[in-house]
């Protein structure tokens, strides 16, 4: 069966699931604070949004508003997070 990874954006953790879904909700081991694990493919996608289209507040938005701003810029599109 095809499988899914799934990263800590903070620690760089990575988990495997069989079903497809941009993110999963998931305590990190590593204390990281994070509740959301990223799908590898879209969070590598959101990391190449250049620094010039990054909002000041970059860091602090939730991976969710990241990704908003990686479809603006075309780096994702709707299948990706479908
Ligand atoms: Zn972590």
């Amino acid at each position: 069966m095809r499988t899914y990874e799934y990263v800590c954006p903070d620690c760089g953790n990575t988990v495997e699931r069989d079903y497809r879904v941009p993110s999963i909700v998931r305590s990190c081991e590593n204390d990281c604070g994070w509740d959301h694990y990223v799908r590898v493919d879209l969070f590598e996608k959101v990391e190449q949004v250049p620094e010039s289209a990054r909002p000041d507040d970059w860091n602090d938005l939730s991976e969710s508003r990241k990704l908003l701003v990686a479809m603006r810029e075309g780096l994702v599109d709707l299948s990706d997070v479908q």
